[in-house]
């Protein structure tokens, strides 16, 4: 799709606050006020924008939240002649929506397909596999029909073995899901790693050829156009405080800019949930997830690095991703972060770094610009969930980290059951949304559980 290259770009703060080395970021002892700006690198292409208006007193469909299902709910409705407000509590798009790798895969690989098979049943699993691979397609046609230019690419994804005994497992999971869902995929061992990326660390690794990356910063801006151009509305600073039932089988939502009365609700606000929604709130814990992007890297060394330029992740389970900024020569690097969010210094990206380092030591001298976090919201069966609260509320949420294009589809997927249209209908419908069992516990554990995850991975426990 869209193919400008647009290499050398320096933003305005890398040329007059340059950031510290990876090496020295990795090191530690790096002051506060350290260069690095603490806010997504997509921002730089896409600054939050500023939506200040007056509340309607009423609309057909609120949605609360304003990233991807949010957006994406909202522009199915508009599309099928329905008034629509989406209420947002920061900026338009302050959730993970803006600050994503924008790698895009299918979901697929949350679980081996045995592994599912096993939990869901054979019928189940596959429905749930193909319905991942329609999810890909789904984000692409909507990004063409609606002509967004956002740099959406199939280019691929590498999927590294940490472990040697990963890549078997691997091999025989593609296999797995070759067979259930026809997914296409092939292997490349360590002996020919090199022709996919330059480093000796990984044990080899597969290829999900179908999945793709987009500028996560320019989709989200593609998608507000399109609903203001569609006559919808979206309020920035305006949290939902408060949904009560005004009686007539409808609802009152209460925000700082006045209340809003709806035929129905969306609920979209995955790992930014809080408790709006009680029964929505146990079933979702936070969990912080964080970037940091490079500058510019010398062609050869990127050249040999990245050869095809794809997204890459590996087996483990604290996961790390990373790929290039479109068009750039840029290494975005991604991967959990202790605290939940809204970190501002260096101590907490300085894993990423390290990472980064062990598995590409040539870019110890490469500057770090930018680093930035958010959330993510992990559910107890590690599935998204979609439909309606006891009081009536629509919802999808529930990501688990892999939500470009699951949010999109989910989005589209419960406005659609809004319209009572069949096309609505998911594999996901019918399955039992879990709460955690002790959710105050689960959250605080968050940390402990990671720093285990670490140590397992680190000792192949
Ligand atoms: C650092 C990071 C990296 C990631 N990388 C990837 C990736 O590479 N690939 C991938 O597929 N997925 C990735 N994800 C996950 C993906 O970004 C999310 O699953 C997806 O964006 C979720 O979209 P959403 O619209 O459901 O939620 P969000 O985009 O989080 O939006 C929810 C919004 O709800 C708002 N909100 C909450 N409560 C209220 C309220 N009461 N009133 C009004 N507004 C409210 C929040 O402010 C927030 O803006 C990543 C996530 C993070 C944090």
């Amino acid at each position: 799709m869209n193919s400008d290259v647009k290499l050398d770009i320096k933003t305005r703060d890398e040329a007059e606050f340059p950031g510290p080395s990876a090496a020295h970021l990795a090191r530690g002892g790096l002051p506060v006020s350290t260069g690095i700006t603490y806010r997504p690198y997509w921002w730089e292409a896409a600054p939050r924008p500023r939506v200040s208006l007056l509340l309607p007193r009423q609309t057909d469909v609120v949605v609360v939240g304003s990233g991807f299902t949010g957006l994406s709910a909202a522009l199915t409705l508009l599309r099928n002649g329905r008034d629509v407000v989406v209420l947002e509590r920061g900026d338009p798009g302050f959730g993970a929506s803006t600050r994503n790798g924008g790698q895009i895969g299918s979901g697929n690989q949350k679980f081996r397909v045995k592994r599912l098979i096993e939990l869901r049943g054979r019928a189940k699993a596959e429905a749930m596999l193909r319905e991942g691979v329609r999810m890909l397609d789904h984000i692409e046609h909507l990004i063409e029909t609606e002509k967004i230019d956002c740099h959406f690419t199939r280019c691929g994804r590498f999927r590294a073995a940490v472990q040697p005994e990963h890549y078997e497992a691997m091999a025989r999971d593609m296999e797995d899901l070759r067979q259930i869902a026809g997914v296409e995929s092939f292997m490349v061992p360590r002996s020919e790693q090199q022709t996919e990326i330059g480093t000796d660390v990984f044990h080899g690794g597969s290829i999900l050829p179908q999945d793709a990356s987009l500028h996560p910063g320019l989709y989200h801006a593609g998608l507000i156009q399109r609903i203001q151009e569609a006559g919808g509305h979206i309020a920035g600073n305006a949290a939902a405080q408060d949904i009560s039932s005004n009686g007539d089988g409808g609802y009152s939502v209460t925000t700082p800019l006045g209340t809003i009365a709806a035929r129905d609700v969306i609920i979209a606000t995955n790992g930014y949930t809080d408790g709006l929604v009680p029964e929505l709130g146990r079933r979702i814990v936070p969990i912080g997830s964080g970037l940091i992007a490079t500058g510019q890297i010398p062609e050869a060394t990127f050249s040999r690095l990245m050869p095809k330029n794809r997204v890459y992740g590996n087996t483990n389970r604290v996961f790390y991703y990373f790929r290039a900024a479109p068009g750039e020569r840029r290494v975005i690097w991604g991967g959990r972060v202790g605290r939940l969010a809204n970190n501002t210094s260096p101590l907490a990206f300085r894993h990423l770094a390290r990472d980064m380092l062990h598995v590409f030591p040539d870019l110890a001298d490469v500057q770090i610009s930018h680093a930035w976090d958010g959330m993510i919201g992990y559910t107890y069966d590690e599935v998204p969930h979609l439909g309606r609260t006891a009081a009536g509320l629509y919802y999808a949420l529930g990501y688990c980290g892999t939500g470009v294009s699951r949010a999109t589809y989910f989005g589209n997927r419960i406005a659609l059951q809004l319209l009572g249209r069949s096309e609505g209908r998911t594999s996901f419908d019918d399955l039992v949304f879990p709460s955690f069992p002790v959710h105050p516990i689960a959250k605080r554990a968050v940390p402990v559980v990671e720093t285990w995850y670490r140590f397992r991975d680190a000792t192949k426990l």
